[in-house]
């Protein structure tokens, strides 16, 4: 996907509210967190994603357990779609 490069002038910084570093964005609204932490987050969801393909009808507490995200991450992650529960 090609986007219009915009000018380094534009970028704003950000205090991440998971770590609390800051770190800077371009356009539009910021990211949720730091790209540290997005891609923690990111890690998170596949490896939370990667148990319920194997474990058919796993709950949010076995998820917890075997993965150590916390239940209320897996809960949000489940109001946004990110994953489905059987
Ligand atoms: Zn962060």
């Amino acid at each position: 996907m090609a986007k219009k490069m915009d000018k380094a002038s534009d970028a704003r910084q950000v205090r991440c509210p998971k770590c609390k570093d800051f770190y800077e964005f371009f356009v539009g609204l910021p990211p949720k967190a730091c790209p540290e932490c997005l891609q923690k987050r990111e890690a998170q969801i596949q490896h939370v994603r990667e148990l319920i393909r194997e474990n058919k009808g796993i709950n949010a507490m076995e998820l917890n357990k075997h993965t150590g995200v916390p239940v209320g991450f897996i809960m949000k992650m489940l109001q946004e779609g990110d994953i489905e529960l059987a």
